[in-house]
C-alpha cells in the first residue's frame, strides 16, 4: 500500500471508533499527514502495524472525583488519566483542570504529548490526565478536597518510574502540592512520582519558568537561522498563566518588547511593554481577572472579550512582529492569522498546546517569509525540565537555576535543529512541522517495533 493510502486508511478508522473525538482527530491528522515522506521511505512501519497502534492509547483511566465544597455539598466530576505511549520511557505529561476537559481533550494532549517527549532527546513517554473541574474562584480548602479525592485514584497509576503528572492549565505548584501530600500519605513514598514540585520538597528551580523561557529560545533560533534577531521586535502574547508570563519575561532579556497578554475575561495591550511583576502579582498572588492590570498600570488597555463575540480572538487585532499563543488549543485561526500577516506579523511560536487551527496553519505554511514554530517543538521546554526535575529527584541533587537554564536552552537548540535537520532530510527544508512530527514519530516508532506487540 501506498503510504499515503495507510495514513487514510488509519485516519479513516480513527473517524470511525472515535466519531465524538474531533480534536484527537485534528492531532492526529496533523502527525500523520506529515509522516508520508518517511513512511514512503520505510515500509517497516506499516509492516509493524505502528500507526494503528501509536493512535491507541496503552491504557485509559476514567474515575469519580467527589469532594465536599465549602456550602457543604458533595461536587462530582470526572477524573482522567490517559496513559498513551510507554515505548521510550515511563508515562510523562501535565494534569488539566478546566471544565472544557473530556476524553476528546486528553487524548490529542496525551498523543501531542509522545512526539514531545521524544524530541526532548530524554526517556519519557507520554500521557496526560485531568478533570472537568473549575478551580477558579474556589478557595483553597475546596482546591485541597478536590486534589485529595483526586490522588486518591490516580495513585494507583503514577509513580516515579512508571508514571509522572505534572501541571498544566488550572494546576499550578499550589494543586502540585496538594496533589503531593496525598500522594506521600497514600503510598509512604517520598520520591520523583510529581514534577512541579515546591523548591523545598524535591522541585527544580526553572520549572516554571522552563516552557515560556523555552518558546522564546526556540524563536530565537527560528530567527537567527534567517538571519534575524528578536531584538526590538514587538510581540504579542495571548494567555496570562506561567507559560505566557515567562515568555514575556525572556522576551525582555533578549531586547524583544512584550505588548499584549490575554485570560478567560479579556485582553491587556500595553504599548509601553507588559509590567511581568505587576502580571505576576495579578495572576500568580492575587489570582484576579486581567482588568485588574489596566487599573495599575497607566497607558494599558483592557478589552473584555463580551465586546468581541465574532469568533476571533481579538488579541491578534494587535499589529505586531511575533505572536506568542500560549493560551489553548484553537485559539489562532485562520482569520487571526490574515490579520496578524496583514499587520506585518511574520513569526508565530507555539507556547500553548495545539493553538494554531488547520486552517491557519495551512495559511502560513502558503507564505514563504513566515517562520513557525510547532507546538510539539516549541513548547517541549516544560516537560524538558521536569525530565531535569526527575533527574536530580533519582540522584537527590538539586542544580542551580543557571544550571537547569543551561540544560533547557541547549536542549531547545537540540529539539530546533532535529526538526530542522529532519526537514532538510525529507526535502522540505524549513518545514518545522514536518521535521517535528518526523523526528518525535521516528524514536518512539523504532522503539515499539523493537519491543515487540505489546
Ligand atoms: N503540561 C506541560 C506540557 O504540555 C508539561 C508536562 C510535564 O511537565 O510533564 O508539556
Amino acid at each position: 500500500m501506498s503510504a499515503k493510502s495507510y495514513i487514510n486508511d488509519v485516519l479513516k478508522h480513527i473517524k470511525k471508533v472515535s466519531s465524538r473525538q474531533p480534536i484527537f482527530y485534528q492531532a492526529a491528522e496533523e502527525v500523520l499527514t506529515n509522516l508520508a515522506p518517511l513512511l514512503d521511505r520505510e515500509p517497516k512501519y506499516e509492516k509493524h502495524s505502528v500507526l494503528e497502534r501509536i493512535v491507541m492509547p496503552e491504557k485509559t483511566t476514567m474515575f469519580r472525583t467527589v469532594y465536599i465544597n465549602d456550602a457543604g455539598k458533595a461536587c462530582v466530576h470526572f477524573g482522567y488519566r490517559v496513559e498513551f505511549n510507554s515505548s521510550i520511557g515511563p508515562y510523562k505529561g501535565g494534569l488539566r483542570f478546566h471544565p472544557t476537559v473530556n476524553l476528546d481533550v486528553l487524548k490529542f494532549l496525551g498523543f501531542e504529548q509522545i512526539f514531545k517527549n521524544s524530541l526532548t532527546g530524554l526517556n519519557m513517554g507520554g500521557a496526560k490526565g485531568g478533570a472537568n473541574f473549575d478551580p477558579k474562584g474556589k478557595s483553597d480548602g475546596e482546591i485541597m478536597r478536590f486534589c485529595q479525592s483526586f490522588m486518591n485514584e490516580l495513585s494507583k497509576l503514577i509513580g516515579d518510574v512508571k508514571d509522572i503528572p505534572a501541571g498544566d492549565i488550572g494546576v499550578g505548584g499550589r494543586e502540585i502540592g496538594y496533589l503531593y501530600g496525598q500522594y506521600k500519605k497514600l503510598t509512604s513514598r517520598f520520591d520523583g512520582a510529581l514534577t512541579g514540585k515546591g523548591l523545598s520538597w524535591g522541585g527544580s528551580l526553572a520549572r516554571t519558568e522552563a516552557t515560556g523561557y523555552g518558546s522564546v529560545y526556540f524563536a530565537d533560533e527560528m530567527i537567527k537561522k534567517v538571519g534575524g534577531s528578536l531584538e526590538g521586535k514587538r510581540c504579542s502574547i495571548s494567555g496570562a498563566g506561567n507559560v505566557a508570563i515567562y515568555t514575556a519575561q525572556k522576551l525582555y532579556h533578549l531586547g524583544a518588547l512584550p505588548v499584549t497578554v490575554s485570560d478567560s475575561t479579556g485582553f491587556i495591550y500595553d504599548k509601553d511593554g507588559i509590567d511581568v511583576e505587576l502580571l505576576k502579582d495579578i495572576k500568580e498572588v492575587k489570582r484576579l481577572g486581567l482588568s485588574e492590570y489596566a487599573k495599575v498600570k497607566k497607558g494599558s488597555i483592557f478589552k473584555s472579550v463580551n465586546e468581541y463575540a465574532n469568533g476571533r480572538n481579538e488579541v491578534w487585532s494587535i499589529p505586531c512582529d511575533a505572536a506568542f499563543p500560549s493560551a489553548t488549543q484553537n485559539e489562532l485561526n485562520l482569520a487571526d492569522i490574515e490579520t496578524l500577516y496583514a499587520n506585518g506579523c511574520r513569526l508565530v511560536c507555539e507556547g500553548a498546546n495545539m493553538p494554531t487551527t488547520p486552517e491557519a496553519m495551512a495559511f502560513i505554511q502558503g507564505k514563504k517569509d513566515f517562520l513557525y514554530g510547532p507546538a510539539k517543538a516549541a513548547n517541549a521546554g516544560g516537560v524538558a525540565t521536569s525530565g531535569l526535575e526527575m533527574s536530580q529527584n533519582a540522584s537527590m541533587t538539586s542544580w542551580s537555576f543557571e544550571e537547569v537554564d543551561t540544560k533547557l536552552h541547549n536542549i531547545m537548540r537540540h529539539i530546533f535543529n532535529t526538526a530542522y535537520e529532519t526537514s532538510k532530510e525529507f526535502g522540505d527544508e524549513g518545514n518545522l512541522v514536518l521535521g517535528a512530527n518526523i523526528a518525535g514519530f521516528r524514536k518512539v516508532a523504532d522503539a515499539m517495533i523493537d519491543q515487540g506487540y505489546v
